[in-house]
This record gives structure tokens, sequence and C-alpha cells, in this order.
């Protein structure tokens, strides 16, 4: 076995060299690249076959590692688009390799892209009640007598451990998939066995592993693979609980309490039981964000690192920001009852007109990211945002104008035939798209994104204006182009898309130069639409990815807020806001006293947009304090 790391775990960086007769290359094309559970595929292939089988990264060098080991495979972290060289010895060597050419056409069997928004399941309240859920909660181990026979005991939980996890992937699926392959990780398993022959009682020789194991996942600069330590804490506890004979496992309904939310994460947990999501850090346009919200699931972020014992009843009230551990349960419960009937009374009137107090009308639309956004969309006055990379982020090759042409018809229909707005491929940044490789840039947010992707190589935007006009015959839609910056761009842009017949046409606010300039830019536009999430990350230039700058990037911040009332002051055209920002009730009354005409927020939030702005008087919103206003928290206490 290769060389070891300090914490005595295999990993990609010790790993051992190994001599193959042949090899292939293959290239990765998962979003998040060969992750815990495309890896988890390949190391059961692989096992298959009687190989010895190494995997190099030609693209950090990494490797050549052992492919039969996942703490191997999942370390050697190989990103999207790598180009992976697979080398194999032994009498099934040219069978394997055929094997893994095919995995890898199939995205190592990620059919579908993980961040594919699935259906809301969540309560779609802001307030949620319920013990914690920590990843990673560790068990008790203080009470531990060691026997005669600890590797007889290590593999008798390992047995047992298997068992459960073979049961629940048959229920549940593949996340236990990658379990079982963590729980029979050759390399892994010989580290601990060494340390028990050592001394070590088994618990804790197991635990000093896996420990080593999550610490090398968290050390990795990729969001979601950071997040994959998770997976290997839970299989450290499975099997401690079985050393230990603690036959409880931690509560895995309640409140799911992580340091950073990727999307991921948020698009697969199981909303029948996550009954909401406290994140440590702050921040509210990272896509992980984005993806709970959309699923109606209740979020509270930024709660810092308050102490919260796995188990322990824990309360959050987003709207007000408070996070409690072991509330009054009977206070708590009535704020709850509360909001659901706010809640239920605005879903009552969903369907009426959001007409202000003082008798101005405001749009409320829903962001779509797949078409069952627009189904469960109540009381929305169209969709001010279809986002056709999520729409078509599981495809490997490139829609068709039919298929395109077949999925916006299927939204307006669901729409009931109100007008929708088709943004062109937002590509770039943080939004791969499998069947557009990008190059690697050393700052994506910066470099080729949105409309700037398709100047060099326009034949895919052009296949979707073709789409959008044959969609606009037949139902209204308007079209707009994401990441605008100069005037050249939209002329380049209405060139491509030539002649409108009835279609409106608009651009997305998001860098401050378009913002700053909108008077030159709208001029030959019917509207424009503000994407608060990428304009809050670029005027305050914190990542809005990167959770160390969350606290930075915050869309009340008065710089983007005067910024805003610039764009509707001089825009000369409808303005609509489509960010995130539009999704909350308090901002979104400041955004319409702004001047903003149209919001487009997600699903779950648009009765309460409406509802609350029923309720308000925008000539009573005092816009020029908040425009003066010293910083975000100052506006909060204005609204
Ligand atoms: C935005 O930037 O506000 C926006 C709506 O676009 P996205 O979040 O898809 O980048
Ligand atoms: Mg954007």
């Amino acid at each position: 076995m290769g060389k070891q790391d300090h914490l005595g775990v295999a990993t990609a960086e010790s790993a051992p060299v190994v001599a193959a007769d042949r090899a292939v290359e293959v290239v990765v094309g998962n979003e998040h690249g060969l992750h815990a559970r495309p890896a988890a595929r390949l190391v059961g292939l692989v096992n298959g076959f009687d190989a010895v089988v190494t995997l190099t990264d030609l693209d950090t060098g990494k490797g050549p590692v052992d492919a039969s080991s996942l703490s191997m495979v999942a370390t050697l972290n190989a990103q999207q688009g790598h180009r992976l060289r697979v080398g194999a010895s032994g009498t099934e060597a040219e069978a394997v390799l055929a094997a893994v050419e095919n995995l890898a056409a199939e995205n190592f069997g990620d059919a579908v892209v993980e961040t594919t928004v699935p259906s809301p399941g969540g309560s779609g309240l802001d307030v949620a009640l319920g013990p914690a859920v920590l990843a990673g909660a560790g068990v008790e181990l203080g009470g531990y007598v060691a026997g005669d026979n600890e590797i007889g005991r290590l593999d008798g939980a390992l047995a047992t451990a298997g068992d459960q996890l073979r049961e629940l992937g048959d229920v549940h699926g593949e996340i236990f998939a990658a379990h079982l392959a963590l729980l029979s990780d050759r390399k892994v398993l010989d580290d601990v066995r060494t340390a028990i022959s050592g001394g070590q009682p088994a618990p804790m020789a197991w635990k000093q592993v896996y420990d080593g194991l999550a610490a090398t996942f968290e050390g990795l600069d990729d969001a979601y693979q950071r997040e994959r330590a998770q997976d290997v804490r839970a299989v450290r506890d499975r099997v401690l609980r079985l050393l230990v004979g603690v036959t409880e496992e931690a509560p895995t309904d309640g409140i799911l309490v992580v340091p950073e939310l990727d999307a991921a994460t948020a698009a697969t947990l199981d909303a029948t039981r996550i009954a909401g999501i406290a994140v440590r850090a702050a921040g509210t346009t990272g896509h992980g964000v984005i993806v709970a919200r959309s699923r109606g699931i209740p979020l509270i972020t930024g709660i810092g690192d308050v102490d919260v014992p796995p188990g322990v009843v824990v309360f959050f009230d987003a709207r007000t920001g408070s996070f409690e551990v072991a509330p009054d349960e009977d206070r708590v419960r009535a704020t709850i009852t509360e909001r659901e009937g706010e809640r239920a009374r605005a879903i009552a009137d969903a369907e009426q007109p959001a007409t202000t107090r003082d008798g101005r009308t405001i749009d409320v639309l829903v962001n779509v990211g797949v078409v069952q956004d627009a189904v469960d969309a109540r009381g929305a006055d169209g969709s001010g945002l279809v986002r056709t990379e999520v729409l078509f982020g599981d495809r490997r090759t490139a829609p068709t104008v039919d298929e395109q042409v077949d999925a916006f018809r299927a939204i307006a229909r669901a729409l009931g035939g109100r007008p929708i707005t088709i943004r062109t491929w937002d590509i770039g940044g943080d939004k791969p798209l499998p069947f557009l490789p990008q190059d690697r840039e050393a700052n994506p947010f910066l470099g080729e994104r949105g409309l700037r992707v398709f100047r060099r190589r326009p034949e895919l935007f052009r296949d979707q204006l073709e789409a959008v006009r044959r969609t606009a015959a037949e139902t209204p839609v308007h079209v707009m182009f994401p990441m605008v910056t100069t005037a050249d761009e939209v002329a380049w842009a209405l060139q491509e898309l030539g002649p409108r017949d009835g279609l409106e046409v608009g651009i997305m606010v998001e860098v401050p130069a378009a913002a700053l300039r909108v008077s030159t830019l709208a001029k030959d536009l019917d509207f424009v639409s503000i994407g608060t999430n990428d304009l809050t990350q670029y005027t305050t230039a914190a990542d809005r990815t990167n959770a160390a700058v969350a606290p930075l990037a915050d869309g009340l911040d008065p710089a983007v807020l005067q910024l805003i009332d610039h764009v509707v002051r001089n825009a000369g055209v409808r303005v609509a806001v489509c960010g995130d920002l539009a999704s909350d009730p308090q901002a979104a009354v400041l955004l319409a006293a702004l001047g903003v005409t149209e919001l487009s927020a997600v699903g779950p939030q648009v009765p309460l947009v409406k509802a609350q702005l029923r309720q308000s008087d925008l000539g009573r919103v005092d816009t020029a304090a908040v425009l003066a206003a010293r910083d975000a928290a100052q506006v909060r206490g204005l609204l």
C-alpha cells in the first residue's frame, strides 16, 4: 500500500504507483466531478473484474491511484472536464477498460445532474421546529471495554452495517450505495486493522481512520466534495454505534444544521423528514439556498457557530432572524400556527392581483427551473424567469429546437397561458452545461458567462432563439439576455434575434456597468429585469458561492439599492426584478416602492409576496432613508 498521510489514511495524495499494461483516456462529464457517488459506481464496477485498475488525473497530474478504493478515487478530486488516464493490468484488463469507458460515457451513472430542482416538498413556511440533525454528531465511546478479539468485533459490526446499508439502499437508493462502498474500502480497512493490531480498541481505531478520511474530504477545494465528508461521518457513526452497542440512530427527522448548503444537498434531501435547514454560513444567493427555497423548505442562514447539541430541539424564525436552542415550545408553536394561518390565507387569495393599499398593482411571477415549478406555482402572473440552463441541465447533448419548444409550451400551459420570460442560456460561473464545455478560467464569474459565451460560438444561441420565436407564435413570450455589459452586446443579440413579431425583448441587469448605463442599453428594448443575485455579488465584489464573504453579499446593501433606484429612474422601459430579493416579502415591498412593477419569486413565496404587497402602502415607504442608510442592517430596520 502507498505511503500514508499524517492521519494514517491512504488518499489520492499518497498513492502507490502501479504499472498498467493497457490504458484508455476518459473525460469526467459530471457537474461536480468524480465525487463520492459516481466514484462509488466506478469502484463497484472495477471490483467486479479480475484486473488491477489505476486512475491518473491528466489535468492535475495526481495519481495513479487504485481504482478499487473509494477513498482514493473520490479524493483524487477529478473535476468536470478533467481527463483521466485509466490503466489496467490482469486477465480482464481489456474488458474492464471497455466497461469504464462505457460508464464514463454515461456520466458515471449521473443521468440527472444533481442540481436539477425537484418539485417543492417543504412546508413553505419561514419557521421550523424540531430536533437538530447534525452531520457527524458523533457517538460516545467513553464506556467502551475492549475485548480479546477486537478484529472479530469489527468484522461483526461491518457485516451488520453492510446488511443495514443494503436494506436502506433498496428503499432510498444511491446515497447508501456510496456508504456501502465507503464501508468496504480495502485501503481504509487495512489502516483500521493495522491500528487494532497495534493495540487500539476497535472503535477508537475505526474513528481515528474515518475522522482522517473525513478531514481529507473537508480539505478538498470543491464545496460539493467537501460536503461528502458528511457521508464518511455517517458511515463512521453507523459502525461506531454497532461497536459500542448503541441501537438508537441519531434522529434523521428534524432541522438539518449544516456549515454551508450546496445545491446537490438542497435538491436531494428528503423534505418529508427534514422540516427545515439552518445554515451556519450567512448568504442568501448561493444556488443551494435558491434550490431549498424553491422547494419550499424552511431555511435560515447565518446562524454562526452557536452550540447545537445533536437531537436537542431547535426553533428558527427566518423572518426575524432568530435561532433558538431548547425554546419555549408553547410559545414557538403559537408562532408556527400563526404563520401557517398566514400562509393558508395567502394561498387562498393567491389568484387575486397584488394591488397595494395606495392602488398600485404589481405583477408577481414565478421563477422556473423545471416545468414542475410552473405546475406547482399558486397565483403567479406568469414567469419572470425561466432558467433554461437549469431546465436542460440534465442533458448530455444539446436539446433540439423541438424539445425546447415542447418544454416552453409546457411551462406556458401550466401557467394558464400567462406570459413567460425565457432567459437565454446563462452558463459559466457556477453553472456549467454538460453539452457546452467551457475552457477553464481563473475567475469564472468574471469570465465568459451568459451572453458572452455565445459571441464566439453562436450556434446554440441561434437554436434557442428559434425555439423562442416558435413558442411566441403560440403563446405570450418575453425573451431576455443574461450577463449583459455593453451596448454592442445588446445590438448583437437583437441582430441574432431578427424580427420580433410581437415578442417582448429585454436584458438582465446584473452587472453594475449595465445598471449605470441602462438608458443606453434599454433604448431598443421592451423591459429590463434586475438579477439581484449577481448584481449584489458584482457590486460588493463578494462571490455568491463563497461562504467566507457571504455577509458582504447582501441584496439589501444600500449600494445595490442605489443601483436599482438608478435603473428604475433611467431605464425608460418596464423594470422587473427576478433575483431572489424579490422572494422576500419585505424586500418586495421596498422594490415596488422604488418603482419596480414586476417581481419574479420562487414558487412557494409568490402568495406571500402578493399578500404583503396588498397590505402595504408604497407611498409610506421612506425610500430616501433606505437609500441613504449606512448598511443592510439599517435597511432591514427601516422595512
Ligand atoms: C440573478 O443573478 O439574480 C439571477 C436571477 O440569475 P441567476 O441567479 O440564475 O444567476
Ligand atoms: Mg444571474
